[in-house]
């Protein structure tokens, strides 16, 4: 937790250092946002400068797995603001102790997750706290790491998956989106439309947004981050490198 002690510890030195990050634009010269733009992905995918900040840690080879971690965490925190925009709210009127005003409330709320193991078990650890009475569906596809092609291994959905409002898929790095492909058609067998699917991910490649929006136009998807394209071994760059070995330590 060396990097983050001055966050946790002392707020006025962290105000002091984002100040100072920002005045001399560093991060964002560090990290062009992406010019392309996907109609699928329903948030700014510019990250601001708490994301830029956790991103650098996510990116950078030489940060210790607590170093990563924590930065995942974070970010993964934040996306659940941007789920929050993709969700039907209502205004109620509530009463303050001095006063009455407007407030929001959800109107349909997520009502299954589904983690594409095991990356995707990261994000629904943090996803169920704030959707609690989510159904939880389990989905294991490897990935051939000599032609990235998906290979499908194991599946276990709630009963109540194919009348669900609200799927929220948990996968935190889009590379071709074979993946992605493969859970949306196993969703789909269960009778789920794709306008009722949500994926949120940290960092996601065009290629594979692309290949989702030809696909399932319908669908929405939010990310920290669109970078710039795949390597020959169809690893995202500059991307991250591979997320769950690195946050999983294997
Ligand atoms: N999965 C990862 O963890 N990283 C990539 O770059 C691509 C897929």
């Amino acid at each position: 937790m060396k990097k983050y002690h001055h966050i946790t510890h002392n707020r006025y030195t962290f105000a002091i250092l984002l100040a100072s990050l920002c005045a001399t634009n560093y991060y964002t010269q560090a990290i062009p946002p992406s010019t392309q733009t996907f109609p699928i992905v329903k948030c700014d995918p510019t990250p601001n400068t708490y994301e830029q900040i956790f991103l650098t840690t996510l990116r950078d080879k030489n940060s210790t797995r607590e170093e990563f971690r924590y930065a995942a965490n974070k970010l993964i925190e934040f996306l659940v603001s941007k789920i929050f925009n993709c969700l039907e709210t209502e205004t109620i009127a509530i009463e303050t102790p001095v006063d009455s005003c407007e407030g929001k409330v959800l109107k349909d709320s997520i009502d299954q997750i589904v983690s594409v193991m095991r990356s995707g078990d990261v994000p629904l650890n943090i996803f169920s706290k704030y959707f609690p009475s989510a159904a939880i569906n389990k989905i294991l596809i490897q990935r051939n790491e000599e032609t990235a092609e998906p290979i499908f291994k194991y599946k276990k959905f709630s009963p109540t998956i194919s009348r669900a409002k609200k799927v929220l898929i948990a996968e935190p790095m889009i590379a071709t989106g074979g993946t992605l492909c493969m859970v949306i058609e196993l969703l789909k067998k269960q009778g789920l439309e794709p306008k009722n699917i949500i994926i949120a991910a940290i960092c996601a490649a065009p290629e594979g947004l692309q290949r989702l929006t030809d696909l399932y136009p319908e669908i929405s998807v939010v990310v920290t981050v669109i970078d710039d394209q795949l390597n020959s071994h169809k690893y995202i760059t500059p991307g991250i490198g591979d997320f769950g070995d690195r946050y999983f330590g294997t």
